[in-house]
């Protein structure tokens, strides 16, 4: 199989797909996207709820990485000394701007020691 170009849906959930970047159940009646394409030969469909949605387009709009924006938010929270701009917060959606914060304390928790 050869790569193809990504599609990208946004679908209204039914309450069974999971979130491939938080791993919580998407709720029934909330819109997620559904990103289907080919990566290196491979067939794969992400799920993304509109929470770590958010924080993708806030923090990586142009990169096709999933299952890692976490790890990604991390890793730009540790490169960054725990600063994030104050913009960036404003568009995220409460859930998501509870859990960077919390990974910022985190991250200044550790340094501490
Ligand atoms: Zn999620």
């Amino acid at each position: 199989m050869t790569d193809e170009e990504p599609t990208v849906k946004i679908i209204l959930s039914q309450g069974h797909d999971i979130c491939g970047e938080c791993e919580r159940i998407i709720p029934a009646y909330t819109v997620y996207e559904e990103v289907k394409g080919v990566w290196d030969g491979e067939e794969n469909i992400f799920h993304t709820c509109k929470d770590c949605l958010s924080v993708r387009r806030v923090f990586f709009p142009r990169s096709w990485r999933h299952e890692d924006v976490w790890g990604c938010v991390w890793e730009s929270i540790c490169n960054n000394y725990g600063e994030i701009p104050e913009d960036c917060y404003g568009q995220l959606t409460d859930w998501a701007r509870g859990k960077v914060i919390d990974m910022v304390n985190d991250y200044f928790e550790m340094s501490e020691y």
